[in-house]
């Protein structure tokens, strides 16, 4: 590290322990509480982490303490909605209705979730004692069956903590995201993903899910038992019922070489290039060993981009035989997880009486203000900040899986949630074209757009998988992580920051991520049909599964038009047991209302 990132450094982490002292009294939220912001609305308020995209105040907030009061609930209400713990940025995915027959139901207060913060740091001895415990490993089989409410951070301490005859250093998912404060209910929802060309996003891995259905019923489903629903309810978005419950594969952890490459985006991108020329050629050949052959390269990689310098950091691992890990580098990223278990422990009834069991008036919050680092550092003073906060993170060296994979640390999130208000977007684009499509993005940034960044991109890889709503059906893609953090701060659009993301999504055909922003800024006429192959699988799933639109939310995404022989029919006279009838098309959407005029620019306006 040179002497001016040093001494920028220093400057850094003097303003950030002034902020440290805010951050750590506020303690609100379902995350850790270094980590809590006062802000973030679940589970009494209906908004996302730092209070925007909030709901109609008059939506009701659903805390069941057992899964007959959520049943219950689910009957009761029009419109309904199965929500985490708020890491998302939409309205329109997020909120049951806009007024009193709509709920929001929550599974963090479950008992058997909260509860885990009763137990000791040796928490994998709970599984022994009780089978009300709400995370259950099985060797054997090598899976885990998880509650929907408890956070991946908390699944994955408990596994990497899980020390057996088989799994010495402990257990772990074979691939999970950055982020790790969401609920596994919430992830799996909205296809959450880190970069693995092998074992795709935590949905492609999902084995079995538990649902609370628009019936009021409790079903699990499988591949086996139904393979048609289990595609549709890998990424639902919420639309098809609430996930009480989810089986995922796990691995005996091993010890995993972290590797550091800096290097330029140019560098990069003609490698990405190379990638995408072998990856053609291997499709055209149809041998899939020569596709997987391709894709090696960007096997678990992860490439922080800093588009202002002009620099990219290479993230990439190696499985390693030895059980000798580099202590020092334990700090990175390091979770106290007796801490996280305590800061599940709020009662969740403060907000006053039920209106029937489990239904809650929200209490009222506000959203978080404007960042204070938009005004003192520039484009560029960014950029440098980035890499001095990112360093510690990324450092090379050999760990436990569980810290090797990058994962962003409570403390960083407990910044980031409760100082600096943004909106997070994730553009996927195929892997046919993730080279070429990076290219003129860099060149978007070089003409001026790289003055609406602030932190860095990041680039990750997923492989191909069959959720009918995953981002990779249909093929591997590249995914680009790109933040607004100036909008919302300075309540005005991010022009240049806008210019980027449009570029992917105009330019290369890019997939929002489900679970980001850009619903509906981006989308705001979203056609599944030209988007996702099997758009009409799902919906034929919603006819089956939530015939009475119960789930439909307010947004206009879930809409679905069949036609046979060229003519319109329902789309219940296309659906089979097993899907959408191949005597049918899924025809482009006619039902468009309120869609602005070809060639209006939608901003993303801060709310
Ligand atoms: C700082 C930050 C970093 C992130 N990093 C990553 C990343 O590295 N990789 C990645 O892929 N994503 C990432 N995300 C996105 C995040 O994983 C998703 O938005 C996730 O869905 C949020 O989960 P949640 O539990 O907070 O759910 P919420 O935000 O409360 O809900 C999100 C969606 O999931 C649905 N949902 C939630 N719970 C259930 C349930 N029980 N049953 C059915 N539907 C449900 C909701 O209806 C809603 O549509 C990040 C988010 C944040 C805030």
């Amino acid at each position: 590290m040179d002497r001016k990132l040093g001494g920028f450094l220093c400057a850094v982490f003097v303003v950030l322990a002034l902020s440290l002292q805010e951050t750590l009294c506020l303690n609100t939220c379902r995350q850790d509480p270094s980590a809590a912001s006062h802000f973030c609305g679940l589970p009494y308020t209906l908004s996302n982490f730092q209070g925007y995209y909030a709901c109609n105040k008059t939506v009701q907030v659903g805390r069941p303490d057992s899964k007959e009061q959520l049943l219950a609930l689910i009957k009761n209400f029009a419109r309904v909605k199965g929500v985490g713990v708020g890491h998302s940025w939409s309205q329109g995915f997020f909120c049951a209705g806009d007024d009193a027959d709509s709920i929001d139901i929550v599974l963090t207060e479950l008992p058997s979730t909260r509860r885990i913060n009763a137990l000791p740091k040796l928490s994998w001895l709970g599984d022994l004692y009780d089978s009300s415990f709400p995370i259950h490993v099985d060797e054997d089989a090598q899976t885990v069956t998880v509650d929907g409410g408890v956070q991946t951070r908390v699944l994955l301490d408990y596994l990497a903590t899980h020390i057996t005859a088989k799994g010495p250093m402990g257990w772990t998912l074979p691939s999970f995201s950055w982020y790790i404060d969401q609920t596994v209910a919430g992830a799996v929802a909205t296809a959450t993903h880190g970069s693995s060309m092998k074992y795709g996003s935590l949905s492609g891995q999902v084995l079995e899910l538990e649902v609370a259905l628009a019936n009021g019923t409790l079903a699990t489903f499988s591949p086996a038992s139904n393979p048609h629903l289990f595609a549709a309810l890998q990424v639902s978005v919420g639309r098809l019922g609430i996930i009480t419950q989810v089986k995922l594969p796990i691995k005996a952890q091993k010890a995993v070489k972290r590797s550091l490459d800096t290097m330029s985006m140019d560098i990069f991108t003609q490698q990405l290039i190379q990638v995408e020329q072998k990856y053609k050629a291997a499709l055209q050949s149809g041998d899939e060993g020569a596709i997987f052959k391709a894709l090696e390269p960007v096997e678990a990689v992860q490439a922080f981009i800093f588009p202002v310098s002009g620099d990219l950091w290479k993230v990439s691992y190696q499985l390693v035989a030895t059980t000798s890990l580099d202590s020092t580098s334990e700090l990175a990223g390091v979770v106290d997880t007796e801490k996280y278990y305590q800061s599940i422990t709020t009662d969740g009834t403060t907000s006053g009486p039920p209106k029937i069991p489990g239904a809650f008036a929200q209490t009222a919050s506000p959203a978080q203000g404007g960042s204070i680092f938009i005004h003192i550092f520039n484009a560029t003073g960014w950029d440098l900040l980035g890499k001095a906060l990112l360093y510690p993170l990324v450092a090379p060296g050999v760990y436990s899986a569980r810290k090797s994979y990058l994962t962003q640390a409570d403390l960083s999130s407990a910044f980031m949630a409760d100082l600096d208000p943004y909106d997070q977007y994730e553009v996927s684009v195929t892997m046919d074209k993730a080279g070429t499509c990076l290219a003129g993005a860099i060149e978007v940034w070089k003409s001026g757009a790289s003055e609406g960044m602030r932190v860095p991109g990041l680039i990750r890889f997923v492989s191909e998988e069959t959720p009918y709503l995953s981002n990779s059906n249909g093929g591997a893609r590249m995914f680009v992580n790109l933040e607004d953090h100036v909008s919302h701060t300075l309540k005005k659009p991010n022009l240049e920051f806008e210019r980027v993301v449009r570029y992917f999504v105009e330019e290369c055909d890019a997939r929002l991520h489900w679970g980001k922003a850009g619903w509906p800024f981006l989308e705001p006429c979203f056609d599944g049909a030209a988007h996702y192959a099997q758009w009409c699988d799902f919906g034929c799933a919603v006819e089956e599964l939530d015939p009475s639109g119960k789930f439909r939310t307010e947004s206009n995404a879930w809409s679905w038009r069949a036609t046979q022989n060229g003519v319109d029919v329902p789309l219940q006279q296309c659906c089979t047991p097993t899907g959408f009838s191949s005597q049918c098309t899924c025809a482009p959407r006619t039902d468009r209302t309120g869609c602005p005029a070809p060639g209006t620019i939608l901003h993303i306006v801060a709310d």
